[in-house]
C-alpha cells in the first residue's frame, strides 16, 4: 500500500488528508511540528516533532518506505520546506510543494513590504502608531525594539510571558476571520495600521479587505524564498500530482 507523508500545519493540509485519508489503498500520514498547544483535528494519523533536520527527515522517509512526500506548510515555514525537498532528494521519493497563492495588492491596498518582523518595526516610524500584529508567538521580540507604540498582538497561542513594553494588549484566535468582525476589531481599537504576512487564501484575508475599507496601511512580510521544486497551488492539483506519481513508470510513460 502506498505510503504518504503530509507535512502540514495549514487548513490546505488537513483538506487533502481528509481527501486521501478516505482511499482505503493509501497510507497516509501528517506530521505537525508540535508549535500549537492544541492543533485542529486531523483526519489521518499523525506524527508530531521535528525530524532533526535534512538527514533526520531522509532517515525517516527511508526508514518508514514512504512513498510520496507532500510540503504542505506555510508559505513562511522555510527550514521545512528546504529540508523537505533536499531529503527527499536523498531518499529519492517524489516531493510536490502544495502552497496557496499570495494576495496581490488592488486598487485602495496601501502596503508596505518588508522582509522581516524587524523591518516591520522600523517602517512604523518614531511617532506612536496603533498596529495590529498578526504574527506567531515566536516572532515577537523585534516589537521591544520600539516601546512607543501601543501594540494589539492577536497570535493562536498565548504570548507566555507577555512582552516587556508598555503597551500591548492580546488576543488569541485562530482563522477564519470574517472581514465584518475584523473591521470591527480595528475600529474598536484605533487601529492605524497593520502588520501581517502575505500568507494567501481566505481565511486570514479579512483584516486585509478591512483595512482597506478603512484606508488603513499594512506592513506586509515578503514571504521568504525556497528553493525551486515541483509546485501546486490547490489540492485538486496536489491530488493530481500524486495519483501521477504513484502510477507506474510504465502508465506515466518513462
Ligand atoms: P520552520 O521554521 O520552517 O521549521 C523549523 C523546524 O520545525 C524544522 O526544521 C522542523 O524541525 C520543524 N518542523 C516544521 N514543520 C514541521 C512539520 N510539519 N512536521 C515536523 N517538523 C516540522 O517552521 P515554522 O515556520 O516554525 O512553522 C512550524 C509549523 O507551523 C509548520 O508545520 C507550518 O506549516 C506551521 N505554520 C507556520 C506558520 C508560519 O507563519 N511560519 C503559520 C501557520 C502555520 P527539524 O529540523 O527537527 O525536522
Amino acid at each position: 500500500m502506498p505510503r504518504i507523508l503530509i507535512l502540514g500545519g495549514t487548513t490546505e493540509a488537513r483538506i487533502l488528508a481528509g481527501r486521501l485519508g478516505s482511499r482505503p489503498e493509501l497510507d497516509v500520514t501528517m506530521s505537525l511540528a508540535g508549535r500549537t498547544a492544541s492543533p485542529a483535528p486531523q483526519p489521518v494519523p499523525v506524527r508530531v516533532g521535528g525530524f532533526g533536520g535534512r538527514e533526520g527527515l531522509a532517515d525517516y522517509l527511508r526508514r518508514e518506505g514512504i512513498d510520496a512526500l507532500i510540503d504542505a506548510t506555510h508559505p513562511y515555514a522555510a527550514v521545512i520546506s528546504a529540508n523537505a525537498l533536499a531529503a527527499a532528494r536523498d531518499a529519492a521519493v517524489p516531493v510536490v510543494v502544495l502552497r496557496r497563492p499570495p494576495w496581490t495588492a488592488v486598487a485602495g491596498d496601501c502596503w508596505t513590504l518588508v522582509d522581516g518582523v524587524a523591518d516591520a518595526i522600523a517602517a512604523l516610524g518614531e511617532a506612536p502608531r496603533c498596529v495590529l500584529v498578526t504574527l506567531g508567538r515566536g516572532e515577537l521580540d523585534p516589537l521591544v525594539a520600539a516601546p512607543q507604540h501601543h501594540y494589539l498582538i492577536r497570535s493562536v497561542d498565548p504570548v507566555e510571558p507577555p512582552l516587556a513594553v508598555p503597551h500591548a494588549k492580546y488576543l488569541t484566535g485562530r482563522g477564519p476571520f470574517a472581514e465584518a468582525d475584523e473591521r470591527a476589531l480595528l475600529t474598536a481599537h484605533g487601529i492605524e495600521c497593520i502588520i501581517a504576512k502575505n500568507s494567501g487564501g481566505t481565511a486570514t484575508y479579512g483584516k486585509i479587505a478591512a483595512a482597506r475599507a478603512l484606508g488603513l496601511s499594512v506592513i506586509m512580510l515578503r514571504r521568504p524564498t525556497v528553493p525551486a521544486a515541483a509546485a501546486v497551488d490547490s489540492v485538486e492539483d496536489a491530488l493530481a500530482w500524486l495519483d501521477h506519481a504513484l502510477a507506474p513508470a510504465a502508465a506515466r510513460g518513462v
